[in-house]
């Protein structure tokens, strides 16, 4: 098909068949589905992955069950990305902060105390709610062009726009950029978080492969799309968070911008690691994670072993019907939102059920569906006194704690 970042034609890397979209919950195990070919591949021209079907952001975004968890390990990396932004000077006392796709404003939260003002846009009407109600303002539309005049009309230039794991979410990376562009003040950052594609292929992780990931973004790939922009990537850093992340410092491009090391580096990294032989290796690991899974699974069953899984998470879903896992083997899955409680995962049809419920009467082995979040649930497992319980981490590949 075709690169969305260049127009040149791309290769196809991993087709995992059609599913549904990996967030949509359901109301009732028996509630029709409608089901999109999952298929990756890559441009033949600039090293960018993606998405071959790309599904309307409206049908993805307009009611989204998704909202950030209160988790240790994020509120720490919130302080760092915090603390990074102030070190580099970015936040400043008088200046504006917009977040793309800022969910119930936690991350914004962390930057207000060294800011004028935050401000959130994010298209799901029921979240932005929540983050109105706690104190964060935050405007209910998708970010383009449009709504970036807007923004701009009523608050005026940002210094910094950040877009933390939502960038990729959108089938027009261009149309984002051109909003950025009009909106960001001329010496101001943009700041970009998103899974990294080295990280991605490295460690197995094919569950990051669901609809709303329509762009697996690398250094490389990102100079290719910014350069058609005026904006380049000043910095960048790697993070721990959604089983590794990388943390883009975007500017326009202007004479005298230092370009820190760690771009080229990077960079050059990823020529030597984003091979043929590498995307053949992730597909080859990919395959026999799911043989291996299936495998424990159908052994542990076969023992009369009981099982759940653990976070209903869209990777969770990607990975249980990539897998071919579904409610007949492991009834249950245990989360800790609230709003999933008593819906049904897509496809696998496996009952969402409450952390109290699932350790009330707790199975043999936990599936670690958010195996990214692994050492905190373990802990809180145990923390309650449950020493009982194994658990499966599927992820870099099969194995049980
Ligand atoms: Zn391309």
């Amino acid at each position: 098909m075709t690169c969305r970042i260049c127009l040149s034609s791309t290769h196809v890397l991993l087709d995992m068949g059609e599913s549904p979209p990996a967030n949509s919950l359901k109301e009732a195990a028996n509630q029709p589905e409608d089901f999109y070919p999952l298929v990756l591949e890559r441009c033949n021209t600039c090293a960018n992955v993606q998405l071959r079907d790309c599904i309307a952001p409206e049908k993805l975004y307009s009611r989204y069950l998704y909202m950030t968890p209160d988790s240790p390990s994020l509120t720490q990396h919130y302080a760092f990305l915090a603390g990074e932004l102030t070190d580099r000077a970015v936040l400043r006392s008088g200046s504006l902060v917009v977040e793309i796709g800022s969910n119930t404003g936690k991350f914004l939260r962390h930057l207000q105390p060294f800011v004028r003002k935050v401000v959130g846009i994010d298209p799901a009407a029921n979240i932005c709610e929540v983050a109105n109600q706690s104190g964060i303002e935050t405007i209910c539309d998708f970010f383009n062009d449009t709504s970036a005049e807007v923004l701009k009309e009523r608050f005026g230039r940002p210094a910094l726009i950040v877009a933390r794991h939502c960038f990729a979410h959108n089938p027009d990376p261009h149309e984002m950029l051109r909003g950025v562009t009009r909106l960001l003040d001329g010496d101001g950052y943009f700041v970009v978080e998103n899974a990294y594609l080295l990280n991605t292929v490295e460690n197995n992780e094919f569950d990051q492969i669901y609809h709303e990931h329509m762009f697996y973004y690398s250094i490389r790939s990102m100079q290719a799309l910014l350069a058609q922009h005026g904006m380049h990537i000043v910095d960048v850093l790697m993070v721990p968070v959604h089983g590794g992340s990388i943390v883009f410092l975007i500017k326009k491009i202007a004479p005298g911008d230092q370009l820190g090391a760690a771009v080229e580096e990077g960079a050059r990294r990823e020529d030597h690691a984003l091979t043929p032989e590498t995307f053949n290796r992730f597909v080859a690991n990919t395959l026999e994670i799911r043989r291996r899974l299936r495998e424990k699974v159908s052994d542990l069953l076969g023992t009369r072993q009981r099982i759940y899984t653990y976070g209903a998470t869209a990777k969770g879903n990607t990975l249980l019907n990539f897998v071919g896992i579904s409610a007949a083997e492991i009834p249950f899955c245990v989360d800790s939102t609230p709003a999933k409680h008593g819906r049904y995962l897509p496809k696998s049809n496996i009952k969402v059920i409450s952390e109290e419920e699932g350790l009330a009467s707790p199975p043999d082995y936990f599936l670690l569906t958010a195996w990214n979040y692994r050492d905190e649930i373990i802990a809180k497992v145990r923390r309650r006194g449950n020493v009982r319980s194994k658990f499966i981490v599927p992820i870099p590949s099969v194995s049980v704690l």
